[in-house]
């Protein structure tokens, strides 16, 4: 009789130990799976968008609403950088600066998930009286990462801020979302320094520096930093921007066009 209840006891406090590690093997991959966030996101996209927005292939959604195109994004580079340093996504994503600039200064930033959506017209037209372009996102790469502005916070110029540009051209601001200012270097050698590299709020189209052989330049472009011309995407010719390595980078005087809208 003693030996019975002993084994009983035993088998009772097998099963417990069985069951405790089985809850917390269940806990740690629960936790895991909430928390891990890709960096690349293959876009759902919707009904009636045209060909030339599929090209952005970083997003969690394209879709048509009304007059504009809705594009969501995580703003989370599919490229390496040395401000993925400490994140969930480092022992893939993080790289140390290895770039050219002597003057190289990392900001005190690390990249962060940051939720934007762009709304911009599906059929850009020039605007009678063109709109500044605001601080933050001003338009969207196709890596899904915002382009914003020529101008640091209080519409300062960039002068010291673009010593802490990465190597691929870009940085995070202070809540952790990471943008270019300025050509996005890993979209222009991987598809071409005469590729599409992104949109703008007004729904024209941002190239690369270089067009038919030719590198542009400031004085090859309009006070908004675009011209009137056909591109490979828009082979009856349409008004598009062109980075360039001299300020302002991207956009000059503000929208060509009538801009849609931006929310975070
Ligand atoms: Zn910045
Ligand atoms: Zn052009």
């Amino acid at each position: 009789m003693k030996n019975k209840s002993n084994y009983l006891v035993i088998s009772i406090t097998l099963l417990f130990i069985a069951v405790v590690s089985c809850k917390k093997d269940a806990a740690t991959t629960t936790t895991t799976a909430t928390t891990a966030t890709p960096v690349l996101n293959t876009p759902t996209i919707g009904t009636g968008v045209p060909a030339v927005f599929k090209k952005i292939y970083n997003a969690t959604s394209i879709y048509v609403e009304g007059n504009y195109v809705v594009i969501k994004v995580t703003s989370l580079p599919d490229h390496k950088s040395p401000y993925y340093k400490g994140t969930q996504w480092a022992s893939t994503q993080y790289e140390a600066y290895n770039g050219t600039n002597t003057l190289w200064n990392q900001n005190p930033n690390t990249i962060a998930e940051s939720d934007v959506t762009f709304k911009i017209p599906l059929n850009p037209a020039v605007a009678t009286t063109h709109a500044s372009t605001p601080l933050g996102p001003m338009g969207v790469a196709i890596n899904g990462v915002p382009i914003f502005n020529q101008y640091a916070a209080g519409g300062s110029p960039l002068t010291n801020e673009v010593n802490s540009f990465d190597q691929y051209n870009g940085h995070p601001q202070q809540q952790g979302m990471y943008h270019y200012h300025a050509e996005p270097y890993y979209l222009t050698t991987n598809k071409g320094k005469d590729a599409l590299v992104g949109f703008l709020l007004d729904g024209f189209p941002v190239y690369g520096p270089l067009e038919n052989g030719k590198t542009i330049t400031n004085s090859d472009l309009d006070v908004y930093h675009g011209h009137f011309g056909v591109t490979a995407d828009y082979p009856a010719g349409i008004y598009h921007y062109h980075t360039t390595t001299a300020d302002p980078y991207i956009n000059g005087n503000g929208f060509y066009g009538t801009a849609g809208t931006v929310s975070q």
